[in-house]
């Protein structure tokens, strides 16, 4: 079943409330193989909602309102729509029994306008709303089927939970779940990927394929449209391991999957212990390689040698290599991770540094210039990259380039 999407609210509009109810519902709907085709917001205007509802149900029949059904002044979604269906609005005692007792159970008594939350259009299905005032609202007729949910995102998300999504998808011939499966990739650009996993659109068919690059990497997502669950699982695993074929050791996990927690794995189980140092990324390696529970099994420590003097005093870069070749170099990079791995006593180990920006770069190494040393065991090496965007992202791509090629040379 195909849908549209409307989000009511003028605050949508101003940028001053993110519409999250859209992203939300989308998904719940997906879960139920019900598939949002066009996403529409448009003001508190009463003309603007009709319109945008008259519209959708031309092209769908079938329409989600979020928003609007308030007891405040601007709140005008069920005259917009009731206007549609030439249904008045009426008041429904049983609603407000709800509401009242409702107010009751919170020690409250309503305000007047609460009762506007009980002017029900005729002929619609009240869906309850046992977590807030305002009931979600179905209608059916001539003009299509229009589904009202308030706006406040947690009582959106329990009708769609509840109500709405298990009663569309009794609609549906042969349900099938909208179903993904997320490839995550490190160490590649999207392009370089793109070329790589070359004409699998066609090997994983009827299954959809999308690159979302990241700051830290490409995720790549396989879509299941149209087959019943355990059919799109089978499909969506022969499908990634195509896509892990293609991608080689770039794919390092599925779903979720954490890099530096697939970093702490491998070296756990290959008995290696890790140190870093770091000079442009201050500490966000060792941050994020902490960040991983259990990662003590692994981690050693490190060192934030920032200042050149830290670099000299704590990791034993000689003054004359800095001064030879620039803190941002392949010799420092290779001193650097030569030095942390003898001190800490470590198998593995890895240094960064580079230019952040927004300032400090030059012709020669332009900001985003990141050197990286990789050392394990007597193996060492040091990779030069340039990244770009801004300082933040320029210490992102740093850590996750790091994590990556320390994990490609780690035994698999
Ligand atoms: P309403 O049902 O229009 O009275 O909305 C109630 C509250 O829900 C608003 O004040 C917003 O804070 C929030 N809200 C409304 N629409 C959305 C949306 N699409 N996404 C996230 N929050 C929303
Ligand atoms: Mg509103």
């Amino acid at each position: 079943m195909d849908l549209e999407l409307i989000t009511i609210g003028t605050e949508l509009l101003l940028g001053f409330t993110v519409d999250t109810n859209s992203a939300e519902l989308a998904r719940i709907l997906a879960s139920h193989g019900i598939r949002v085709v066009r996403r529409t917001s448009v003001p508190d205007s009463e003309h603007a909602i009709r319109d945008a509802v008259h519209e959708a149900l031309r092209r769908t029949g079938t329409v989600i309102t979020v928003g609007g059904l308030g007891p405040t002044k601007d709140d005008i979604t069920k005259e917009a729509v009731a206007a549609l269906f030439d249904g008045p609005l009426a008041f429904d005692q049983e609603v407000w029994e709800d509401i009242l007792s409702r107010y009751r159970r919170l020690g409250r008594t309503p305000a007047g306008s609460n009762r506007s939350q009980a002017m029900i259009p005729r002929g619609a299905t009240v869906l309850p709303n046992q977590w807030g005032t305002a009931p979600g609202l179905w209608l059916e007729g001539p003009p299509g089927r229009v589904v009202m949910l308030p706006g406040v995102p947690y009582e959106m998300r329990k009708l769609a939970e509840r109500e709405v999504g298990p009663r569309l998808a009794r609609l549906v011939a042969t349900p099938a779940p909208i179903v993904s499966h997320v490839l995550r990739t490190a160490g590649i650009a999207e392009s370089t990927l793109a070329d790589r996993l070359g004409d699998v659109d066609e090997a994983i068919h009827p299954l959809t394929l999308a690159f979302l690059p990241q700051t830290a990497g490409v995720d790549v997502r396989l879509t299941s449209w149209d087959a019943p669950l355990e059919e799109a699982k089978r499909r969506l695993d022969d499908a990634a391991q195509e896509i892990r074929r293609r991608a080689g050791a770039h794919c390092y996990g599925e779903g979720a999957t954490d890099l530096a927690a697939v970093v702490i794995e491998r070296l756990e189980r290959a008995g290696l212990s890790v140190a870093v140092a770091e000079s442009c990324t201050g500490g966000l390696l060792a941050g994020r390689l902490t960040s991983v529970r259990g990662s003590s099994a692994a981690f050693m420590g490190g060192v934030v040698a920032y200042h050149n003097r830290v670099k000299t005093q704590a990791l034993d870069v000689a003054e004359d290599v800095i001064a030879g070749h620039g803190a941002v170099s392949e010799a420092v990079a290779l001193a650097m991770v030569r030095g942390v791995q003898a001190r800490f006593g470590v198998e593995a180990a890895l240094s960064v540094t580079g230019i952040a920006g927004p300032e400090g770069g030059s012709e020669e190494k332009p900001v985003g210039t990141v050197w990286i040393g990789i050392a394990v065991r007597e193996e060492e090496t040091a990779l030069h990259r340039v990244y770009h965007g801004s300082r933040w992202q320029v210490r992102e791509r740093a850590v996750a380039g790091a994590l990556y090629e320390l994990l490609a040379r780690l035994p698999s």
